[in-house]
């Protein structure tokens, strides 16, 4: 079953410069106990849709669109309204996740809240020495060792796998629909980034969590995803089944992504890995916005924007494929 059906999201920043472009005319579903991994370089616009999808833009932008959440358009709630799905439906992990927790708060008293926060929501009665159970429980759900001594500590006393795994837990005890996690392990050394990883797939498949999950690294989304959806320049250029995807790339971004990582893919192709930069979203290229770098452009991808279309059974924006 759909859990959140996303509908022509489009959403633009005001700055001195000129008005940013970073997401257009974003469609897709997720489906209840599914991942899907949203692919694509630095400015490609994967931070504005978590952030669009939560509500939580900063106010100099502007979105149009809907975002239907179990039924109800989010897109439309009021700020008391939101707080309520906030809360209880979707959970999200920023990108610089230390900014989630409170310095001044021990782990302890974070993690109550949380607890205390769903319960209320939910009219159940609050009983502090239960949370505590059901803290230190989740805590050793998410492999944390020594829960006891953990929670007595300050964010800043914590490794960042430890502050990952606090804000698994956190979503977790949250009891989310959703789990939005934005980059979350980019900052992690390889070794604690693969076992958050796990952690995360192994959690999904017990607690039947949907989740969203935001990366610049193909191989790394290969983990998670259920399904992939790669961005460019603030599009959907190319959307599937991961294992599809991975194995036979039909966009040259991806292909271009792919390339690069031989490990994760037998995809043998001869596209080089994409020199250049994702293009200012100010003023973004015509026609096709990956044309300046795709090896394959025509006079046609200068001129007309290609649409997202159905090819077999996944997406791709691409004149190639018409
Ligand atoms: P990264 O991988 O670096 O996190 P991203 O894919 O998350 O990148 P976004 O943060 O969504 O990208 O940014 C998309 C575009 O919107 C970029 O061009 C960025 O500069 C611009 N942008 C993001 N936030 C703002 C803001 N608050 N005001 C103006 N422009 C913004
Ligand atoms: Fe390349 Fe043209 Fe396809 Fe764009 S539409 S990706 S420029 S071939
Ligand atoms: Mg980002």
């Amino acid at each position: 079953m759909a859990l959140l059906e996303v509908k022509d999201l489009s959403v633009t920043y005001r700055t001195p410069f000129g008005t940013v472009k970073a997401l257009d005319d974003v469609s897709f579903t997720l489906n209840e106990g599914e991942a899907i991994a949203v692919v694509g370089e630095s400015g490609s616009g994967k931070s504005t849709l978590a952030l669009a999808i939560s509500r939580l833009l900063p106010p100099n932008a502007r979105f149009r669109g809907s975002i239907i959440f179990e039924g109800v358009d989010l897109a439309r709630l009021s700020p008391s309204e939101l707080r309520v799905i906030r809360g209880t439906g979707i959970f999200m992990v920023f990108q610089e996740p230390a900014n989630s927790l409170n310095p001044v708060y021990r782990i302890k008293d974070q993690l109550m809240e949380a607890v205390r926060i769903r319960r209320l929501r939910s009219n159940e009665p609050f009983d502090e020495g239960e949370a505590l159970k059901e803290i230190i429980s989740t805590l050793r759900d998410v492999r944390m060792p020594d829960p006891e001594i953990i929670i007595e500590r300050y964010p800043h006393q914590l490794s960042g796998g430890q502050i990952q795994r606090i804000m698994i837990a956190m979503g977790l005890l949250m009891r989310p629909k959703l789990y939005i996690a934005d980059e979350p392990t980019s900052a992690l050394d390889v070794t604690v980034q693969a076992q958050i990883l796990k952690l995360l797939k192994d959690l999904k498949n017990e607690y039947n969590l949907s989740i969203i999950f935001i990366t610049h690294d193909l191989a790394v989304a290969s983990i998670i995803g259920d399904k992939v959806m790669v961005m460019y320049a603030g599009q959907i250029v190319e959307e599937g089944l991961m294992s599809d995807v991975i194995t036979k790339p039909y966009h040259p971004y991806t292909q271009g992504l792919l390339s690069s990582l031989p490990r994760i893919s037998k995809y043998e192709g001869k596209l080089p890995i994409i020199s250049g930069a994702v293009p200012s979203l100010i003023n973004p290229p015509s026609g096709c916005r990956f044309h300046p770098r795709c090896p394959y452009a025509t006079d046609t991808c200068i001129k007309v924007m290609p649409q997202l279309k159905n090819v077999e059974n996944r997406r791709v924006r691409c004149h190639l494929y018409a």
